[in-house]
């Protein structure tokens, strides 16, 4: 049986990753520090083939037992919690990607490193393949984000090249799905949060800018195949059906059948235009795409939220 080591495993994202890994007949070792993930996502797994390691990953971690794989989850990716840690955000791309690098080179495991869309930052070339370099402004308060992952990419591909480490780069694009924070600020929790509150949905500028987004299970089932797959260079994973955000709220609101009104705000500080994957390549590699569409996974967000933890959400 693989034994899987995941680090924010206890987030959104980790935490349905770990869910499917047992599910699928691996071992799974869980390493958070709970900076921005919570133990109830974790809580209902009960079974022995699990285990949950309370570490910061920015510091040495030694496991004593084999491990075959490491998802490198660890990072904050909410632009609230990015903005409030951005020391913190780009030490765990710098020395957390370092420590789980060696973890994976001294077990001889294959590493797999949850990138993002983001190192295209607001891109000239659209939709976005693996081949775009990215425009991303360093200095800007996003960069903390942006230039942490590029950098755990540059990092990764030298362990690959210099210590023949068996690497993996995913650059996910906007995933979404049951387990993520009411109140994390990214666009799908704050509409549905709002819309089901009867609140008005805030929309950053005019709301022309796009995004495409994943539902949860597709991500999870493309990311576990590329890490059985052997392949080193990134790779996108990633819903291409685009919206707007005016558009995503107007289905918010249909979906949850909400009388909530749409306003408008300020338009934060390089948020990137437009946002499409290019999944040919995971297609052609990976036999991968998506397969849940936004209103399904939309609903299966809303079944999962509840609505009494909503109202206790408070504002956004
Ligand atoms: P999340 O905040 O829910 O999960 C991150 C997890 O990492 C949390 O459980 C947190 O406690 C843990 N963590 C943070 N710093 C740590 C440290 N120093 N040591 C140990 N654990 C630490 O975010 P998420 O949406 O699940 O994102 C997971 C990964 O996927 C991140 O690397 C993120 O950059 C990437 N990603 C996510 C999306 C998305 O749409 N959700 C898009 C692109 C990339």
């Amino acid at each position: 049986m693989p034994t899987c080591l995941v680090t924010g495993g206890a987030g959104f994202l980790g935490s349905h990753l770990c869910d499917e890994l047992l599910r699928r007949g691996n071992r799974v070792i869980c390493v958070d520090n709970f900076e921005t993930g919570v133990l109830t996502n974790i809580a209902h797994i009960r079974v022995p083939e699990f285990r949950h390691l309370h570490a910061d990953i920015i510091e040495p971690l030694h496991v004593d037992e084999p491990v075959d794989f490491v998802y490198h989850f660890a990072s904050p990716a909410s632009p609230i919690d990015y903005l409030r840690l951005p020391l913190h955000t780009l030490k765990v791309g710098a020395y957390g990607t370092h420590h789980a690098l060696g973890l994976a080179k001294r077990h001889r495991a294959r590493f797999v490193l949850a990138s993002t869309s983001e190192v295209y930052g607001d891109p000239q070339v659209h939709p976005q393949p693996e081949s775009y370099w990215g425009h991303v402004n360093p200095i800007g308060p996003r960069g903390v984000y942006d230039e942490a992952k590029r950098y755990a990419e540059a990092l990764t591909m030298a362990y690959h090249r210099q210590q023949g480490v068996d690497t993996a780069i995913v650059r996910i694009f906007n995933t979404y799905g049951p387990r993520m924070r009411p109140n994390d600020g990214r666009a799908i929790p704050t509409f549905l949060r709002q819309a089901l509150q009867g609140r008005p949905l805030t929309v950053f500028g005019d709301g022309a800018q796009t995004r495409s987004f994943c539902y949860v299970s597709d991500l999870v089932d493309g990311v576990i195949r590329l890490a059985e797959s052997g392949y080193h260079a990134p790779v996108n994973i990633g819903n291409p059906s685009e919206f707007t955000l005016l558009e995503l709220a107007r289905t918010v609101i249909e979906v949850t059948g909400s009388s909530s009104e749409i306003v408008h705000e300020a338009l934060p500080t390089d948020d990137p235009r437009v946002r499409r994957p290019d999944i040919s390549l995971a297609h052609d590699l990976l036999r991968w795409e998506p397969t849940v569409e936004l209103r399904e996974g939309l609903a299966l967000t809303i079944e999962s939220m509840g609505a009494e933890r909503l109202v206790g959400g408070g504002a956004a």
